[in-house]
Order: structure tokens, then sequence, then C-alpha cells
């Protein structure tokens, strides 16, 4: 089962984004086993995406053969234990994150790829640079030497109102594209889940995280 979504998924995604840009598929793991997750892998999945530590860590040697994202709220005293083993980091969600990672990643003589975070629906529940601080911080944490910027990363808000969630991805889309006029490493704009992924790549996104759309429903709550 797992294996026919992931190629329905990937040929879906495969269609690219109204502006030309290919569609990064992310698995999104939680509370999956590496099982499921390396099935995925060997139906076609490239990059899997964990939102907590301590599943990262627990399933990082069982999964083989992907790149390793961190998609989640990222604790500062947790950054030493994904230091080395990532190739993505989505949640750079604010500047104390940023300083640890430095501080730890020079430390390893690695360099951190990662997303700067976008509160785009400036929901209290949700971490993130608010659109409107987010080229100054991009700016800032540009120099950060073991530190680099690969573009932004939102999870959109709960709605039904499809007008709404598509001017969202409209800003997500224009700030990214002026980013990227000054930043040729700025190349991914990660939005979409399993619920709204078609609007986002309708409306700019070129990498979505599935989760649900792959594995079916989730069998365990993630821990809190
Ligand atoms: C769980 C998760 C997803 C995927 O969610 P689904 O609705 O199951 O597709 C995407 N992004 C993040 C950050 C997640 O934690």
């Amino acid at each position: 089962m797992i294996a026919e979504n992931v190629k329905k998924y990937l040929a879906e995604a495969a269609g690219g984004n109204p502006m030309g840009e290919p569609v990064t598929l992310v698995a999104a793991t939680k509370t999956r086993t590496p099982e499921e997750i390396n099935e995925a892998i060997a139906a076609g999945i490239r990059a899997v995406g964990e939102n907590k530590v301590q599943e990262f860590t627990a399933k990082y040697e069982a999964v083989q053969g992907a790149e390793r994202h961190f998609i989640g709220h990222l604790q500062t005293n947790k950054v030493k234990y994904l230091v080395g083993k990532t190739q993505l980091i989505q949640s750079l969600d604010r500047t104390e994150l940023a300083d640890e990672l430095q501080k730890r990643a020079e430390k390893a003589n690695w360099t951190a790829d990662c997303l700067i975070e976008i509160n785009i629906g400036s929901e209290l529940s949700k971490s993130g640079f608010s659109l409107e601080e987010a080229p100054a911080a991009y700016k800032k944490l540009r120099p950060f030497p073991n530190i680099r910027l690969r573009g932004l990363m939102a999870m959109l808000p709960l709605s039904d109102d499809a007008a709404l969630l598509a001017a969202l991805c409209k800003k997500m889309r224009a700030l990214f594209e002026a980013l990227r006029g000054e930043d040729e490493n700025c190349v991914h704009l990660s939005m979409g889940m399993s619920g709204d992924w078609r609007l986002c790549v309708e409306n700019g996104s070129n990498m979505i995280r599935l989760g649900t759309c792959l594995f079916g429903e989730r069998r365990i709550a993630p821990a809190p």
C-alpha cells in the first residue's frame, strides 16, 4: 500500500508547479516504523523528514537510502543530536536556534543546510518568523559560516477558505522570489501537507511534506 501511494503521489508531483519547477516530495515519517519508511524509499522517495529529535535518532541507523530532513520545532539543547546527520533542517524558526546551530556545526566542521520557517498564518500555536521580519532575519543569518540557507518553509493554518490559503501561499512565493533574487542558494519553498499540498503547489510551492497521504492515518499520536 505504501509503495502504491508513493508511486501515485510521485507521479502527481512530477507535473511540477506552474512556474515550471520540479516539486520535491518529502515523506513526513513521524510515528512510522523504519520498515515502513524504507518501503517508501524503495518505492522512490528521496527525502524523509522527522519532527521529533527522539524519533530521528531512534530510526537514524535503520532508515537507509534517502536524504534526512528535520521538520519540527527544534529545542536548542537537542541541536547536538542532529549535527552531521541532516541534509536539510526545514524548521529554523528563531535566531537563538541559529546561534546554537552555528556553534555546534562549527565545532563539528559541518555546514547545516536550513530553511527559514515562516509563521505565515501568524498563529500563536506555531513557531517561525513573521513574514514581515523574515527578510531581516534571512539577511542576518545568511553570513553564519556554518549555516547555509536554502529557502523557506511554512505550514498553512487549518482552514477551508481556499482563497485565504492561496493568498498566504502567494505571499510566501513573493518572499521566496525576492530572496532568491539575491541568493542563488535559496532554492526550496517547502509548503504543503496531505490536506493542502495541491493548493500549495498551484501557488508556487516546490517542496511538499506528506505523511498521511503516503502512509495512511497515524496509528499513534506523536508524543507531545
Ligand atoms: C506531520 C507533518 C507533516 C505531514 O502531515 P500530514 O498531514 O500527515 O501529511 C508535514 N510537515 C510537518 C512539519 C509535519 O510535522
